[in-house]
């Protein structure tokens, strides 16, 4: 089913028939904050006043046409500019392919360049996400040779617990001392790069992430299992690390009730709001994390579809 789901998730033609689809777009929305900037902006302040931080990211990946980047970069620097007016911490994710990275590295080295210029300026952060493994080795070389020495404190990395290699790249972010998130990893991935079995995929990150709490550069905790929460919470009491010194992140929609406790208990937590037109591939991985939410959609489907309703 994850494999299907994670097949479907580059269909273009699939796409284009389900963007058409009313209730595919209304079931979209609990992950998605909207398509314009001003919803996701807005979606950003309403979390804000829950005392939850955000970071924004603008749908899409894969661009294959130069205008198509530099677009997207325009629209990164807008979202810049509207965190800032409207008064909430300026903190976006991006993918490297959405700049461009398969059309020209240059291209992309100008896009992120002009981004975390300005970024900087307004004193925030750029989180570059992680894609498939055939990017990692890149995402990583292009963060250090062109964004890490000049912009520091306002740019890192996501490293994905599923990678065998993941320990190594670690080691190597804790000595350079740039800021980590850690995920488990939301790409089919073959056995020969990744851990096959969820429970190896869980000690990982367990592994690595008291790595990072013990030694890293302001990690974030991305992951919404309970246990690895309560695991990473009694770690930091044990080790008097204070609650300061990491976050905990979490995906827009996802275990909202989950994001209540952790404010409640005073632990920082940052929610990563996607938001967009281009919301197909990261709602089919979404939906390859948790079968439960394709039976809240056919549920849906069938109830909407009794006359009377
Ligand atoms: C802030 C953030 C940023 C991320 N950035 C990246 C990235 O750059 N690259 C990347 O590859 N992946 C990224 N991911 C996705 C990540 O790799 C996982 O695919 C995703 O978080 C699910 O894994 P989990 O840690 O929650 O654990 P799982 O073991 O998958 O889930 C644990 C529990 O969380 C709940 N849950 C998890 N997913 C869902 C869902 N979709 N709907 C409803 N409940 C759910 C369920 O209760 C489940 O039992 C990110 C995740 C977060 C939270």
């Amino acid at each position: 089913m994850r494999q299907g789901l994670l097949w479907l998730s580059h269909r273009q033609g699939v796409f284009n028939f389900v963007r058409r689809n009313g209730l595919a777009r209304r079931f979209a929305s609990r992950f998605v904050a909207g398509e314009s900037i001003e919803e996701g902006v807005a979606a950003a302040g309403e979390l804000a006043r829950r005392g939850i931080t955000a970071s924004l990211d603008l749908l899409g990946e894969s661009v294959t046409a130069e205008a198509e980047a530099r677009l997207a970069r325009d629209q990164y620097l807008r979202m810049l500019e509207r965190m800032a007016a409207s008064g909430v911490e300026v903190n976006v994710s991006i993918k490297l392919t959405q700049m461009g990275l398969d059309i020209s590295e240059p291209l992309c080295v100008g896009n992120m360049t002009a981004i975390l210029e300005r970024a900087a300026a307004l004193h925030g952060f750029v989180r570059l996400d992680m894609e498939g493994s055939a990017y990692t080795q890149r995402t990583l070389d292009f963060f250090r040779r062109y964004l890490f020495d000049r912009f520091g404190a306002h740019c890192g990395v996501v490293i994905q617990a599923m990678l065998r290699r993941s320990e190594a790249d670690i080691e190597d972010l804790v000595a350079m001392k740039a800021r980590v998130r850690l995920c488990k990893g939301a790409y089919l991935e073959p056995a020969a790069v990744a851990f096959p079995e969820k429970a190896d995929v869980d000690r990982n990150y367990v592994r690595l992430m008291e790595r990072l709490l013990l030694a890293g550069n302001y990690p974030g905790i991305a992951t919404h299992d309970e246990a690895i929460i309560s695991h990473a919470r009694a770690f930091v009491r044990r080790q008097d690390i204070p609650t300061d010194r990491f976050e905990f992140q979490m995906l827009y929609g996802v275990r909202r009730d989950l994001q209540g406790t952790l404010r409640q208990a005073g632990c920082r937590l940052r929610v990563y709001i996607p938001f967009g037109t281009q919301w197909y591939p990261y709602l089919m991985r979404r939906l390859a994390e948790r079968p439960a939410n394709i039976a809240f959609f056919l549920g849906n489907m069938v109830r909407e579809s009794i006359p009377g309703r």
